[in-house]
């Protein structure tokens, strides 16, 4: 356990007894947010992500109760204080706000057959920057998960929990997401990323022990508000081009595409922007897959090529970019001692990852902030994050 841990462990237990009474028999979970390296918007259409999950998450300090009641608190939504619900309400309601996602998650376990025969009191705390798109639902997601396995007994893997993190969102929550942010934060291993073939969730571990470079992730701090609407778009774009190829390859999803098939067959797809997504969506899946071969070859020059590749990918032919993260990016290419630096998350804001060599992560934070300044006129985050283990109790 990490000091961090501890620490975050002794103010959960406090807070506890101030906003529920008392904290015994409180036991404090933990489920981590995730980055993602390669693999962009490749998750929904069978392809390869490259993500692994961060040492940032969602702590939650839980306890069952004898009723049917249900209790929630959050420190990142102080204002809205204790937020009451049941058992008996496990529908999506909005003045239920942030508690939809974990009663989401209750509710596609009864769908599974797993019912809480009691109810609990839940207080929160997640230490992912909000809006950042590293991923707190999913880690809110999994902590529920996690928890409710923990005190009722429910039979389930881990790759269980990220799928009913995942069913929760997409029917409950109303957002069509893939897999990858629960399945990264279910089956996060530190010091490792998860290269994972959403197709049938087979997947590897990849060692990310870099020695002479750092991950650094920029926080834009925007997140324009087209970022739902535009997801599910790209994702009806992607489908609609499947139909079409189908009629002419055999295939089951866009995974299945190489580059060469994809260019002999392209014209299948009518329209042109449906086209250039499924570009994205084929180059994409194959660019990650070779990046895990450069980065096993420990050719990390290579791995950052891909990495810059996505990005211009992402902003030209999915065009999920935005202004903003365009200038982090272009002001990370300049800096000699950045390998590679992209776009990471749904698109639309949100942060940039960056490989930076050690001893340029200081350059490279000066310049992004001075364009940033310069041309946006705001303060980016960074932080340098590692690959964090899944979620756990913190005992
Ligand atoms: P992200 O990219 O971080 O997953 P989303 O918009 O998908 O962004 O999810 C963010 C939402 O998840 C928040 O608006 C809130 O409803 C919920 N959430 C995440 N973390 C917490 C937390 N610690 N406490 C309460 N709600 C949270
Ligand atoms: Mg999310």
């Amino acid at each position: 356990m990490g000091d961090t841990d501890s620490k975050i462990k002794n103010e959960l237990l406090e807070d506890f007894s101030k906003v529920f009474g008392d904290n015994d028999g409180v036991r404090v979970f933990f489920a981590p947010g995730r980055v993602n390296l390669i693999g962009e918007h490749t998750d929904y259409n069978g392809g390869h992500v490259f993500p692994c999950a961060l040492t940032l998450g969602c702590y939650g300090a839980a306890r069952k109760r004898s009723d049917r009641k249900l209790r929630f608190y959050s420190k990142n939504f102080e204002e809205l204080g204790i937020i009451e619900s049941s058992l008996d309400e496990l529908t999506p309601d909005e003045r239920a706000h942030w508690t939809n996602y974990p009663k989401g998650v209750m509710w596609a376990f009864e769908g599974r057959g797993m019912k809480a025969d009691t109810g609990l009191d839940l207080l929160l705390y997640g230490t992912i920057p909000g809006g950042s798109g590293l991923s707190s639902s999913a880690a809110l997601e999994v902590l529920t998960g996690y928890i409710l396995r923990d005190f009722y007994g429910f039979d389930v893997t881990n790759t269980d929990l990220a799928l009913i993190g995942q069913y929760s969102e997409n029917n409950f929550n109303g957002m069509n997401c893939g897999i990858m942010d629960q399945f990264a934060s279910a089956m996060g291993k530190k010091d490792n990323a998860i290269f994972l073939n959403t197709a049938d969730l087979s997947f590897e571990y990849a060692p990310l022990v870099l020695k002479g470079e750092k991950i650094v992730v920029t926080n834009s701090k925007v997140k324009h508000s087209l970022v739902d609407s535009a997801y599910n778009e790209r994702r009806s774009q992607c489908e609609q081009a499947l139909k079409e190829l189908q009629s002419v390859v055999d295939i089951k999803t866009l995974g299945d595409l190489s580059e060469e098939e994809f260019e002999k067959n392209k014209g299948a797809v009518k329209d042109e922007i449906c086209r250039r997504r499924t570009k994205h969506a084929v180059y994409e899946n194959r660019r990650t897959i070779k990046a895990i071969e450069a980065l096993k070859k420990n050719d990390i020059a290579e791995f950052g090529r891909l990495i810059n590749l996505s990005h211009v990918s992402l902003r030209d032919d999915f065009e999920v970019s935005c202004p903003e993260v365009d200038v982090l990016v272009d002001a990370a290419w300049k800096v000699t001692g950045c390998i590679g630096s992209r776009i990471t998350g749904g698109g639309f804001g949100g942060c940039s990852v960056s490989i930076v060599k050690n001893e340029a992560v200081d350059e490279f934070k000066e310049k992004l902030t001075a364009a940033y300044r310069e041309k946006v006129g705001k303060e980016p985050e960074f932080y340098v994050v590692e690959a964090g283990d899944g979620p756990r109790e913190i005992i």
